[in-house]
């Protein structure tokens, strides 16, 4: 493994690793390690069949949908959660049997519905009313479906990434009746339902939200089986593992994680008699230690504030490779480089800006050396989730090389930057507009 800290969770690259993978693929990029992923997803399967024999981790692939990627966690036995037909299609592209997938969206279309049902995909997770009645009228055959619940748990983590709660988009409410009622009319038009999900939400850093939204779906699950007679054969609790985006945070164990989160939906469906499969379908924790992004510095600026000074590190990405820090304010670990393998400086704290238009600053208050320069460079730790699956050509980047390294040493791209050609491919300037 490229690890080089120990007892270190997060994949490092060695100094020289990194300046050989940036001189040889250029900058900004993202590299892949194969064996730390693979060892990740192992141990969260390993934890979780600890906790509980009967359990199944899926992927969820909004995390990171580069094929590569969903092919290498499919062959560790994960089936991948997908939040769109452009998702489905990329797992499909990856050689992931449709009956392996499962699709999650709180919008989605009649045709996706309809793609769905084509393709063959193993399960839809329904979230409300209007789905219901779509997937009734889909001709075809019917995939298991779910039930996408709101369990009615505010979790500890960013506004934007609280899904659980009450007030939410997602899912129907148990806490107002819709949940019952959306099982009910399920049954009556004797669609293939076969049991409850909840996803409360990410980061997660401990696992009192998760063990909450579980418990609460069991509690539902062993209602319905009371009042029903509905033996609800699965109950998927959602991902939202969270991740050492700081060097002071703790890594979560998943053993323990596990064991909590298992622990609250035996508490639900205790005395009920119901053996459901548990799953969990974490992305950011299966992918997002398991990468780093490469930038190199173009300039060094210190300008005068109203206080003193301010120095702006400014590197050859950003906001278009990583949105997070500009959607959440996420912090990420950041390591120096030097291009001539210079000691470092005394330290100073420095504003790292991306090369984007707004204000695009990607880290502020990082301590760096004081000698950084032009051509030294950064590597950000723990890039793997919500990075490339979110990218964009904002500025008319090309989005960036991903590289994966290979457990016999080698490497090689698995997905290359878009050409200026593809980049306008969809475009046409209609007959007299312009000169
Ligand atoms: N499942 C569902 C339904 C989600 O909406 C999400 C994230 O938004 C996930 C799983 C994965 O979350 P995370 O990457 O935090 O584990």
């Amino acid at each position: 493994m490229s690890t080089d800290v120990a007892a270190e969770t997060r994949l490092v690259l060695s100094d020289d690793q990194a300046r050989a993978l940036a001189t040889k693929y250029g900058t900004p990029l993202y590299v892949i390690d194969e064996h730390h992923l693979r060892n990740r997803v192992r141990a969260y399967i390993k934890a979780f069949r600890a906790a509980h024999d009967k359990t199944e981790l899926t992927y969820a692939s909004k995390a990171n949908s580069t094929l590569a990627v969903v092919a290498i966690v499919a062959s560790e036995g994960c089936p991948i959660d997908v939040a769109s037909e452009g998702e489905l299609r990329a797992a499909l592209r990856a050689g992931i049997p449709a009956k392996n997938t499962h699709l999650h969206g709180n919008a989605k279309s009649a045709q996706e519905i309809k793609a769905a049902f084509d393709l063959g995909v193993g399960q839809i997770i329904v979230d409300n009313f209007e789905e219901i009645d779509a997937v009734a009228g889909t001709k075809g055959n019917c995939p298991d479906l779910l039930l996408r619940l709101a369990p009615g748990v505010s979790p500890k983590t960013h506004a934007k990434i609280s899904t659980g709660q009450d007030d939410t988009k997602f899912g129907f409410n148990i806490a107002d009746g819709s949940a019952e009622r959306a099982l009910t009319r399920c049954l009556e038009l004797g669609l293939p339902v076969v049991g409850f999900h909840c996803h409360v939400g990410s980061q997660l850093l401990d696992p009192e939200a998760q063990i909450g939204g579980g418990r609460a779906l069991a509690t539902f699950a062993a209602e319905m089986a009371k009042k029903q007679g509905f033996m609800a054969r699965v109950l998927n609790l959602g991902g939202g593992v969270g991740i050492r985006y700081d060097d002071q945070s703790q890594a979560i164990d998943p053993r323990q994680y596990c064991l909590s989160v298992v622990q609250g939906v035996k508490e639900g469906l205790a005395g009920s008699g119901l053996d459901p499969v548990i799953v969990q379908e974490p992305g950011r924790w299966i992918i997002g230690e398991s990468c780093v992004t490469l930038y190199s510095v173009n300039n060094v600026k210190t300008v005068p504030t109203k206080d003193g000074t301010r120095t702006y590190v400014s590197v050859d990405g950003g906001m278009a490779d990583n949105p997070r820090p500009a959607m959440y304010g996420s912090p990420y670990p950041v390591r120096w480089i030097s291009a001539d393998e210079s000691a470092p400086g005394a330290p100073m704290k420095v504003r790292i800006a991306g090369r984007h238009c707004e204000s695009d600053t990607l880290f502020d208050d990082k301590t760096l050396p004081s000698n950084v320069k032009k051509g030294d460079v950064l590597q950000v730790l723990c890039t793997g989730a919500y990075n490339s699956s979110m990218a964009s050509n904002y500025n008319r980047y090309p989005r960036p090389t991903t590289v994966l390294l290979r457990p016999d040493g080698s490497d090689v791209v698995v997905q290359r930057p878009e050409t200026w050609d593809e980049m306008y491919a969809r475009e046409s300037v209609p007959e007299g507009l312009g000169r």
